[in-house]
C-alpha cells in the first residue's frame, strides 16, 4: 500500500517536471523568436541612415569639384571603406537571424555567368594589387550563358569566399575558376545531374589553409578557426554559414578542401536552374 502511494506521488512529481519543462520550452522559442524579430527590425533601422552616410562620403571622396586636400580626401575614403564594412557586418546579422527565423527567400532570376565574373574580378582587383597578390579570373569555354538563380545571394556567397581568400593570403595568388561540376563531386554530396547539370565556382588560395580538425566548424555561426586573444585577422564568423545557407536555398552547396600552411580551396555547386532542384528538393521532403 505504502510503494504504491509512493509511486503515486513519485509519478505525479514526474508529471508536474515534464510541464514545467514544456512551459520553459515554450518561453525559450518565445524569446528566440523575439531576438530574431528584434535583430531583423534593428538591422533595418541602422541600415536606412548608414546607406545616406555611405553615398555622402562617396561624393566626397569623388571630389568632383576639386577643393578637398590629399588629407581630407584620405579621410573620406576611410569614412567610405569603415562604412561599407559596417554595412556588410549588419546584412550579416540580418541574415542570420532570417536564417534562424527560417525567414530567408530567394528571388530566383536569370544570372548571367560572364558578367557575374566580371564583376567580381573588378571588385577584388584592386584588392588583389594591394596585397600583391596574383589574381586569375577563368571560365571554361561553352557554358550556358545564365542561369536562374538568385542573382544578388550567388555574388554575396562568391565575394565571401573572395574576400576570405584576399585575406588569409599573404603570398602566391587566388583564383577564381567557373566550370561545369564533375559528376563524382555531385554524388558525394547527394546532388544529382539527371534532371539538369551543375555548375562549379571554386576559390583557390595559396594561404595559410584550415587545420583538418577545424574544417568542419568554419561553416558554424561566430566560429573562426583563428579565435582567441592573439587573433591576427578580423571578421565575425557568420559569413560561410550564411553562406552554406545561402547555397542550400539554391539548390547547392558548398565545399572546403585545405591543407595547413599550403592554401584552401572553396567550391559552390549550383544547378543552372535553381527552380528545377528547389521542387526536387520539395518533393523528395514531401515524401
Ligand atoms: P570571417 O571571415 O568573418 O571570420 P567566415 O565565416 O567567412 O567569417 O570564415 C570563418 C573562418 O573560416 C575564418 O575566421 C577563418 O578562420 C576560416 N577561413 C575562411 N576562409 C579561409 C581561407 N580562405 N583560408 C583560411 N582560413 C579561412
Amino acid at each position: 500500500e505504502n510503494q504504491k502511494q509512493l509511486l503515486e506521488t513519485q509519478s505525479a512529481e514526474v508529471e508536474e517536471s515534464k510541464m514545467e519543462i514544456e512551459k520553459y520550452a515554450e518561453q525559450l522559442e518565445e524569446s528566440s523568436r523575439y531576438k530574431s524579430e528584434f535583430l531583423a527590425n534593428m538591422s533595418h533601422e541602422l541600415r536606412t541612415p548608414l546607406n545616406s552616410m555611405l553615398i555622402l562620403a562617396q561624393f566626397l571622396s569623388d571630389n568632383s569639384n576639386g577643393t578637398l586636400t590629399e588629407d581630407e580626401l584620405d579621410y573620406a575614403k576611410h569614412i567610405h571603406s569603415s562604412g561599407t564594412d559596417l554595412m556588410i557586418l549588419i546584412s550579416d546579422i540580418l541574415d542570420i537571424s532570417k536564417v534562424e527565423a527560417g525567414k530567408l527567400s530567394m528571388q530566383i532570376a536569370p544570372a548571367l555567368l560572364v558578367e557575374t565574373m566580371e564583376s567580381l574580378e573588378r571588385d577584388f582587383r584592386p584588392v588583389a594589387d594591394k596585397k600583391k597578390l596574383q589574381f586569375h579570373v577563368q571560365t571554361q569555354a561553352d557554358l550556358p550563358e545564365t542561369i536562374q538563380t538568385d542573382p544578388m545571394r550567388l555574388q554575396q556567397i562568391l565575394k565571401n569566399f573572395l574576400s576570405n581568400a584576399m585575406k588569409f593570403t599573404e603570398q602566391g595568388s587566388v583564383t577564381l575558376n567557373l566550370r561545369e561540376a564533375h559528376s563524382h563531386e555531385l554524388e558525394i554530396y547527394a546532388l544529382s545531374a539527371e534532371t539538369q547539370p551543375y555548375l562549379a565556382f571554386d576559390v583557390i588560395d595559396t594561404g595559410i589553409g584550415i587545420k583538418a580538425s577545424e574544417q568542419g566548424a568554419v561553416f558554424n555561426a561566430f566560429e573562426q578557426a583563428d579565435s582567441g586573444i592573439e587573433r591576427k585577422y578580423g571578421g565575425t564568423g557568420l559569413g560561410l554559414s550564411i553562406s552554406k545557407e545561402l547555397a542550400r536555398l539554391l539548390g547547392g552547396m558548398i565545399y572546403l578542401v585545405s591543407k595547413e600552411g599550403e592554401g584552401s580551396t572553396f567550391t559552390l555547386l549550383l544547378p543552372v536552374d535553381s527552380n528545377v532542384a528547389i521542387a526536387r528538393q520539395e518533393d523528395a521532403e514531401a515524401r
